[in-house]
């Protein structure tokens, strides 16, 4: 049901709607009677505390969590860390 998609479209000026922090994913809601069309953007963190909840409800996912390892370089690399270059 949900789609999550890697995308490049969230710049800076999209904040997450708990916290205000820059948003790196963008959950498109189902269109129901109750809950018309509408967008949350989250940062990582309240976006993976609320992710559960939000999945049934979710057309489609945008996720960009992957710019926050960009600049990650394989020297720095630990083991354990969520994506390596
Ligand atoms: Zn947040």
């Amino acid at each position: 049901m949900c789609q999550t998609v890697i995308t490049n479209m969230l710049d800076a000026s999209f904040r997450c709607d708990r916290c205000s922090a820059q948003a790196f994913r963008m959950y498109a809601l189902l269109s129901t009677d109750r809950c018309p069309d509408g967008e949350l953007f989250f940062c990582v963190h309240h976006a993976n505390q609320y992710h559960n909840a939000l999945e049934p409800l979710t057309e489609f996912l945008a996720d960009e969590s992957y710019r926050l390892y960009e600049g990650i370089k394989d020297d720095h690399w630990v083991e354990g860390s969520p994506v390596k270059n």
